[in-house]
Parts: C-alpha cells; sequence; structure tokens
C-alpha cells in the first residue's frame, strides 16, 4: 500500500498491462496468412500484414513499413497471425521504421527480414529510421541506415536497366512519442510519405493523434493513399497520442487523400476499447459522411491494387485541393456509432460516444494537448 502510494501512477499502469497480458491470452489466435501479391513493376500494391505493418510495392520497389512478424511482444500476445510469412516476402529494398515502441520496431522480425534476404543471396535491404533510433537496428544486418527528421527526404534511387523511377521517402511529423522504454525520450517519431512519378503517393501516418499536422501533410506532400490508425483510444486520455476511428476519418479529410486504409486495430490489445470496436466505428462514420467508398479496410494478407489506369481513376477520384478544407470545423464527420458497438463506460463516456455530436465541435476539445 505504501507503494501505491509513493507510485499510483507506475502501479496502475503495472495493473493495466497486466490485465492486456492476460486478455491477450485469452482467445485462440486467428487470421491466415497469404502470398503477397505479384506486381508489375508500373503497378502499386498496398498489402497489409496486420497492425501497422504493410509491405508496399511501388516504382518497381518493394518496402516493408513497421514490419513486425513475431507472436508476442515480450508478454502481450497478438490477437490474429500477420498475414504474410517473411519466406514468401518479395526482395525488400528498404525497411521503414516510424518509431521504436515495440508494436512497430520489432528487432527479431527486422532480424529474420535480413537473414531471409541474405539467405536468397540478395542485397541487404536499407533500414530508413527517425532521428536517434539507429542504435536500435544497428547489428540486424541491413546494407545502411537512413535517419531522418521531419520533412526531411531521401531516396531509393533507380536500378540500372530496370523500369524502376525512383522513389522518394519523406518524414512526415506526428503527434506521438518515441520512447521504447521510460527514459530514451531522445528518440524521434513520426510517419512517411512515399512518392515516385506516375504512381500513387502513399502516406503512412505512424502512431498519432489526431493534430493539424494532416492538414500541412496534406498540403506539401498531397498523398493519394492514407494509412491511418483507428485503435487505442479509450480511455479517452489515450487520444492525446492515438487517434480515435473518427478522428483518423478526419485525419484523411484533412490530408485530401482519395483512399483511407485504416490500420492498428485488431491484432494488439494496448486501448481499453473493445476489440471488434474501432472498424464498425470508422465505417459508420464514413457512411455518414458520404464516403464509405473512399474507406478500404484490408484483411490481413490482403492488398489494395492500382494499375497506372488505375492510378488516373484514383486522381480522378481525389477532391480537387481548392476545395479540400483548411480546418476541420469546414468538413464535419456526423459521430452517431450505432448503439449496438459501444461499450457502456459509465463513469467516462468517449467524448465521441455521444450521439450526434458533430466532429468539429469535439476535435476542438480534443486539440488541447492532454500532455
Ligand atoms: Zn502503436
Ligand atoms: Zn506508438
Amino acid at each position: 500500500m505504501a507503494m501505491a502510494q509513493t507510485h499510483p501512477f507506475r502501479v496502475r499502469k503495472l495493473r493495466q498491462l497486466w490485465r492486456l497480458v492476460r486478455e491477450s491470452n485469452a482467445q485462440p489466435l486467428l487470421g491466415e496468412a497469404h502470398l503477397p501479391p505479384a506486381v508489375h513493376a508500373t503497378d502499386t500494391a498496398v498489402t497489409f500484414i496486420g497492425h501497422s505493418s504493410f509491405l508496399i510495392q511501388t516504382a518497381g520497389r518493394a518496402v516493408l513499413i513497421d514490419p513486425v512478424f513475431t507472436t508476442r511482444l515480450v508478454v502481450l500476445r497478438r490477437q490474429r497471425r500477420p498475414g504474410l510469412v517473411i519466406g514468401d516476402l518479395p526482395p525488400i529494398d528498404a525497411v521503414l521504421l516510424t518509431h521504436a515502441h515495440m508494436d512497430h520496431l520489432n528487432r527479431s522480425s527486422l532480424r529474420a527480414i535480413t537473414l531471409e534476404m541474405r539467405r536468397r543471396k540478395l542485397p541487404a535491404p536499407a533500414v530508413i529510421v527517425p532521428n536517434n533510433v539507429d542504435d536500435l537496428v544497428s547489428g540486424l544486418g541491413f546494407a545502411e541506415i537512413r535517419s531522418l527528421g521531419w520533412w526531411d527526404s531521401t531516396e531509393l534511387a533507380a536500378r540500372r536497366g530496370t523500369q524502376d523511377t525512383p522513389l522518394r521517402i519523406s518524414a512526415t511529423p506526428a503527434r506521438h512519442w518515441g520512447a521504447r522504454l521510460f527514459r530514451d525520450t531522445h528518440r524521434g517519431f513520426g510517419g512517411y510519405v512515399l512518392q515516385s512519378a506516375g504512381s500513387p503517393a502513399i502516406y503512412h501516418s505512424g502512431d498519432t493523434a489526431y493534430f493539424n499536422g494532416f492538414a500541412e501533410i496534406g498540403r506539401r506532400l498531397q498523398p493519394d493513399i492514407a494509412l491511418l490508425p483507428i485503435g487505442a483510444y479509450f480511455p479517452d486520455s489515450y487520444r492525446a497520442v492515438h487517434t480515435s476511428p473518427e478522428e483518423a476519418l478526419q485525419g484523411f479529410l484533412d490530408l485530401g487523400a482519395s483512399l483511407m486504409i485504416p490500420m492498428h486495430y485488431n491484432t494488439f490489445r494496448l486501448g481499453r476499447e473493445p476489440m471488434h470496436e474501432p472498424l464498425p466505428r470508422l465505417l459508420h462514420a464514413a457512411g455518414s459522411a458520404k464516403i464509405s467508398d473512399r474507406v478500404k479496410p484490408l484483411a490481413e494478407g490482403r492488398s489494395w491494387i492500382a494499375s497506372e489506369a488505375g492510378h488516373a481513376e484514383l486522381q480522378q477520384h481525389r477532391p480537387s485541393r481548392s476545395a479540400r478544407p483548411l480546418h476541420p470545423a469546414a468538413t464535419s464527420v456526423k459521430v452517431n456509432p450505432p448503439r449496438s458497438i459501444i461499450a457502456p463506460t459509465p463513469h467516462s463516456a468517449p467524448l465521441d460516444h455521444r450521439a450526434d455530436a458533430p466532429f468539429s465541435r469535439l476535435s476542438e476539445r480534443w486539440r488541447s494537448p492532454a500532455h
């Protein structure tokens, strides 16, 4: 008890973690792996591996973002299998890591990826990390480590004698934090935009709360496809560092992208919301905003593929930049999730559970930083 008084915060956190660990082991592991798509050099494929892990094939290159293939994050067990297995991956040119959190930077997965490339006698991939994360990925078999600060960019050059076009990778800001443990708060964090002439630009936000950076990223880098997180938003205090489904949708609108692929849900128990809640809430909000056709959830191991023709079509669907809202209030997402998916939380109902509360009003309150 004396300890609880001295460190009430730490004790509460440990209790929360223990509950998540216990619950994570309660259900059988679900889902199955698939083969990655065979993609022509001029096509783009976005394959969801699970949680925030993606395989992106574009501009003749194959890039992994935040690849996590392990069944456990230390003690927390995943709920669904990764949708791809490492032995089936195409030759990987680069691995992009958004930040050092355990559910995004998994050293054993990274080592297994470079070992697999070496086993096949393929060149070792490069790894791209935020500033001050390089020490966590050195010695894992990467050909080189490139560190980027917000808005910095780097290029995977076109290989001689191929149809590749250069692939530009820009680091984007986020509202989150970078410490892997407690004290290493010097570590960077953020997201990435991948751009190549003739291919859709792809944005992976990493982990982030809702912030006005979405609009700025949209203005500066003009992503076509946005991979945005929709889980770990409850209790409400979590929204200082994570988006709720409705906030992610608002971020998508702020970005002015054509297509949203949700992530950061269903795989690891990180928030206290029910595991099955984020996706129906997102789809409901998208329906209310009449943009259901622009939200494309992918099952693990499934891909969204655009040929060159598909890319032209995607650009047609893009909202005109001049018509894009500069402020979230200009386009509000109606928030009214169906009752059936609302978990009763008598003492602290999340703000966005209130029926018919306009998003813009709520987002004003959410934007005040809680830390
Ligand atoms: Zn995360
Ligand atoms: Zn994180």
